[in-house]
């Protein structure tokens, strides 16, 4: 168990890979991912930025707890990141909402009508999503953006289940960069699905059809590129091809 203590989480959950499974349902997962304590170097950075605070948002309460994934449990699409930004997500509480990643995400999303509106800026902003759910393999924020490997497996069962629980319906992930296409890869596996051999590489368009493993339909993997500034203000990621991205995955999941 890990060796750590929540200044913001009074009825801890210690360890995913016991209490994921447990979760009969998508509500019920999210709300025992926002208990998660298993990552001790986790816990202290997304607490200390909660308490700490960007100057712009000094007069907010920060969230500073897992973020749990955003998005109705019939999704037939599943977009999946890398985990949330330290003044987005860990200060906001939902998915890529409050920052310049999630500008150009939700803008795109509202663009080929799976979001209900172009922004997100906090929970209760009315903002839904059609079919489509938002998630991360890593649920808390982490210095430079970097979870450790360690991190990385601790968490993955909250994907696990989470993508079980989407099963009857999910037919499409689109997935942000290759860290979230590597991370996805023994999850796909555990979940539902056969991995091809080669594993299928990352890369933006890049596209691979996973057959079932348990009888189902398969699952259609789109790769884009990260909606990070890094990408988008350099030009690497376009609004243009983030939206061919996201029409192909409508395409592919029988949107009409
Ligand atoms: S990264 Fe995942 S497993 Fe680690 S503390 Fe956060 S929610 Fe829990």
């Amino acid at each position: 168990m890990p060796d750590v203590t929540s200044q913001l989480i009074a009825d801890p959950v210690e360890d995913p890979a016991t209490a994921a499974p447990r979760a009969e349902r998508l509500a019920d997962l999210d709300e025992r991912v926002t208990r998660c304590i298993a990552c001790p170097r986790l816990v202290g950075w997304r607490e200390e930025v909660a308490r700490v605070r960007r100057a712009a948002f000094r007069d907010q309460q920060y969230w500073g707890r897992p973020v749990p994934g955003f998005g109705p449990p019939d999704a037939a699409i599943a977009i999946v990141g890398l985990a949330p930004a330290a003044h987005g997500g860990n200060r906001t509480g939902r998915m890529f909402t409050g920052d310049r990643s999630g500008d150009v995400l939700y803008r795109a999303l509202y663009d080929v009508g799976l979001a209900s509106q172009p922004e997100a800026r906090h929970l209760g902003d009315g903002l839904t999503l059609h079919r489509t759910r938002i998630t991360a393999p890593v649920r808390c924020a982490p210095p430079a953006n970097k979870p450790t490997p360690a991190e990385r497996d601790t968490c993955r069962h909250w994907l696990a289940r989470e993508l079980g629980l989407l099963r009857p319906t999910l037919r499409v992930i689109v997935v942000l960069g290759a860290f979230g296409w590597q991370a996805l890869m023994p999850v796909l596996r555990d979940t539902a699905w056969q991995l091809p051999r080669p594993r299928p590489k990352f890369g933006h368009n890049a596209h691979a059809e996973l057959p079932a493993a348990d009888g189902g339909a398969p699952l259609h993997l789109l790769g884009c590129y990260h909606v990070s500034q890094q990408n988008t203000f350099t030009g690497k990621l376009t609004p243009e091809m983030l939206r061919s991205v996201l029409d192909r995955a409508k395409e592919l999941a029988g949107f009409r």
